[in-house]
């Protein structure tokens, strides 16, 4: 019997953890395809282009989003960020799940668009101190982005109730394993599976 596949949409203030825990689930479920977006922001120090994002210039990346090639798309502090839509289509019809680091207003384009195929996650730092203290020490921003970002996490939280579930990111280990509960579940709904 063959499953459709299922969009799993894992949203956090950025220092949330979500990256760190996207790794873990992609190591744990082999048949968790990663959507790799399309960016405008210039490459961090270690970033690889095709593995973490695929590195554009504004004008490649408006030129493609008017040839429509993105499912959901994005401005996130300044930089636009899109997901191909190819690659999702492609993996959800061949019955494979995928997984989207994304953030709240493209989570809610793609359940907009996808609706039972897509299942979206919230991240919670424990508190928004915590929160600023992970920013800090990731030291890849300056004083005033780390500012920028929390004033971001607050209004991104605001949006929790459009997501299907929420984990709490105290331990990083019990975190994951609470977002590898939701995909187990998930996989086995009734809606999931196709008959014949
Ligand atoms: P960063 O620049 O730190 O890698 O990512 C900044 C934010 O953009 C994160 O919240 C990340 O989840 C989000 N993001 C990354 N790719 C996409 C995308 O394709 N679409 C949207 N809407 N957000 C994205």
């Amino acid at each position: 019997m063959k499953r459709k596949g299922i969009l799993f949409v894992v949203s956090s203030p950025s220092g949330g953890g979500k990256t760190t825990i996207c790794r873990e689930l992609m190591k744990w479920s082999p048949e968790l395809n990663y959507s790799i977006s399309v960016t405008s922001r210039p490459a961090r120090a270690g970033e690889k282009e095709g593995k973490d994002y695929y590195f554009v210039s504004e004008k490649e990346f408006e030129e493609r989003r008017g040839r429509d090639e993105f499912a959901e798309w994005a401005e996130v502090h300044g930089h636009r960020y899109g997901t191909p839509r190819k690659f999702l289509d492609e993996a959800l019809s061949s019955g494979k799940d995928i997984i989207l680091d994304i953030d709240v207003k493209g989570a809610l384009q793609i359940k907009d668009e996808y609706k039972e195929s897509s299942c979206l996650i919230f991240l919670l730092p424990p508190s928004l101190e915590t929160l600023a203290t992970r920013l800090k020490k990731r030291n890849t921003d300056n004083a005033r982005e780390v500012e920028k970002r929390l004033a971001k996490a607050k209004e991104e939280i605001s949006f929790l109730k459009e997501y299907h579930y929420v984990v709490v990111n105290q331990k990083l280990s019990q975190a994951v394993q609470e977002v590898q509960a939701i995909i187990t579940a998930e996989r086995c709904r009734v809606g999931r599976i196709k008959v014949n």
